[in-house]
C-alpha cells in the first residue's frame, strides 16, 4: 500500500490548480487522470474577459478574480518557466447597430473595463465590420497550451501521476479515508470536469454542461497583441496560429466537433478578416458548467473523504485558481469556503445520491 494524504482526479485546470496548492502546502498527492487532448481545458481559449453577454455585465467576483489569477499565474508560471498569462484586451466589432447603441448605453451606465477607441478605422486593413468596435481591457490569455503540460511533467516526475481512467467502482470509502487499488490517502479529490456526468458521489449535483466547438487557422497577416471579436472571438495562440470560437449548444448529440459549425465559422470567417488563412483543427468539448452557474467547492456533506473542484462553466481560468486556494486551505487550515460556492449547498441532493448507491 502506497499511504498519501490525498488523490487528486483530473488534471484541467481545477486539478492542476489544486496539485500545485497542495504541493505548496506540502501536501502528498497523487494525480490519476486519462489523458484526453479535447478535455475542456485543453480545447478552451484560455481568455479572462471581465464582462460578458448581451448587455456587456461584469462577471461574478471579477475584481478579486482578476487580482487573485494576476498572482497565481505568475507564481506558478515562474515555477514552471512557462509566461503563463498576458494581457490581450479585447476589440469587440459590433455585430450590428443594436449592438452599438447597448455597448454605449453601458459605458454610459459602467465605464468599468470599457471604452471606444476614438480611431474606429484602425483595424480596417485586418477586417471588414460596419458598425465600429469597442475596447474591453484588460482582458488576458492564460497560456493553457504551455502550463498544463508543464505542470503534468513535473507531476509526473515526482512520481504522483497515474495516466489512466479512474474506475469509480474501486473506490472503497473507511474510517480514516478512502483506499483506492493500493493507494490509501485521508481524501479524494475530485477534479473531473464533465467527467463528474459519470461520477456516482457527484453526478446527481445540478450541473448543465454545453458543447463548445473551436476551429484554430493559421496566418501570417493578423495582429497577435489582442483578441478580436465579432460575435465570434479570434484569440491567438503560439506562432501563427489562431484560436477562433466558440458555440453554446445545451442540446447536443455528442461531444465532436460538427460539420455544421465548421461550415458556419468558415462562412463568418471568411467575410469578417480580409487575408487568407488555412484551418489546421477543429476541437469540441463540454464545458462543465452548473444550472446556477456557480461552482462546486468542498467536501461531500455525507462523505468527509470525498471532495470537489468542478462546476467552473466558461470561466474556468479566472474561477479555478481562486477556488482552487479556497479548496486547499479549508482541507488543510480548515478555512471557510463561500456559501455561494460551497457544494455542502446540496445536501439533500447528494443525501438522495449516496442513499441510492
Ligand atoms: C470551446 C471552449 C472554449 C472555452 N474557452 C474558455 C476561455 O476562453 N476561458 C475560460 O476561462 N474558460 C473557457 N472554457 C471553459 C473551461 O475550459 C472550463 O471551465 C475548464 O477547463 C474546466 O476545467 P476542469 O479542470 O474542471 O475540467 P477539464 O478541463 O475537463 O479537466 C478534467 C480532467 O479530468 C479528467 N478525467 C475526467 N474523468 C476522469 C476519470 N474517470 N478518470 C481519470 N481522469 C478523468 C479529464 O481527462 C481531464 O483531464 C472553454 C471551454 C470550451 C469547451
Amino acid at each position: 500500500m502506497t499511504t498519501i494524504d490525498y488523490v487528486v482526479v483530473g488534471q484541467g485546470v481545477c486539478g492542476s490548480f489544486v496539485a500545485w496548492n497542495l504541493e505548496k502546502a506540502n501536501q502528498s498527492f497523487i494525480m490519476i487522470d486519462k489523458p484526453d487532448p479535447l478535455s475542456s481545458s485543453r480545447v478552451a481559449a484560455g481568455i479572462i474577459n471581465p464582462v460578458t453577454g448581451r448587455r456587456i455585465v461584469q462577471t461574478w467576483m471579477i475584481d478579486t478574480l482578476l487580482d487573485h489569477a494576476g498572482k497565481a499565474y505568475a507564481q506558478l508560471g515562474e515555477a514552471l518557466d512557462v509566461e503563463a498569462m498576458t494581457q490581450k484586451n479585447s476589440v469587440s466589432f459590433f455585430p450590428s447597430p443594436q449592438m452599438l447603441q447597448a455597448f454605449i448605453g453601458r459605458l454610459e451606465e459602467d465605464a468599468a473595463y470599457l471604452s471606444f477607441p476614438a480611431d474606429q478605422e484602425k483595424y480596417r486593413n485586418q477586417f471588414r465590420y460596419d458598425f465600429g468596435y469597442g475596447e474591453i481591457s484588460p482582458c488576458y490569455a492564460v497560456n493553457l497550451a504551455e502550463l498544463l503540460p508543464a505542470l503534468r511533467a513535473r507531476i509526473k516526475n515526482n512520481n504522483r501521476l497515474i495516466e489512466e481512467t479512474f474506475d469509480h467502482s474501486l473506490l472503497q470509502l473507511t474510517d480514516e479515508g478512502i483506499t483506492y487499488k493500493d493507494i490509501r490517502a485521508k481524501k479524494i479529490i475530485f477534479c473531473d470536469g464533465a467527467g463528474a456526468m459519470h461520477n456516482p458521489w457527484f453526478r446527481n449535483l445540478p450541473f448543465a454542461c454545453n458543447k463548445g466547438e473551436a476551429l484554430i487557422i493559421k496566418s501570417d497577416h493578423l495582429p497577435t497583441d489582442k483578441v478580436f471579436k465579432k460575435s465570434l472571438s479570434l484569440a491567438p495562440l503560439a506562432g501563427n496560429l489562431f484560436w477562433a470560437g466558440s458555440s453554446y449548444e445545451w442540446d447536443f448529440q455528442d461531444d465532436k466537433p460538427s460539420a455544421i459549425f465548421r461550415q458556419k465559422t468558415e462562412k463568418h470567417l471568411r467575410e469578417w478578416i480580409k487575408s487568407p488563412f488555412e484551418i489546421t483543427d477543429h476541437l469540441a468539448s463540454l464545458r462543465p458548467a452548473t444550472v446556477e452557474r456557480k461552482p462546486f467547492v468542498g467536501i461531500h456533506p455525507h462523505h468527509p473523504q470525498i471532495a470537489i473542484l468542478n462546476g467552473m462553466g466558461a470561466k474556468g481560468c479566472s474561477l479555478a485558481p481562486y477556488f482552487a486556494d479556497q479548496l486547499v486551505d479549508h482541507l488543510v487550515k480548515n478555512a471557510p469556503i463561500m456559501e455561494e460556492a460551497d457544494v455542502s449547498r446540496f445536501r439533500r441532493i447528494l443525501g438522495k445520491d449516496a442513499r441510492t448507491m
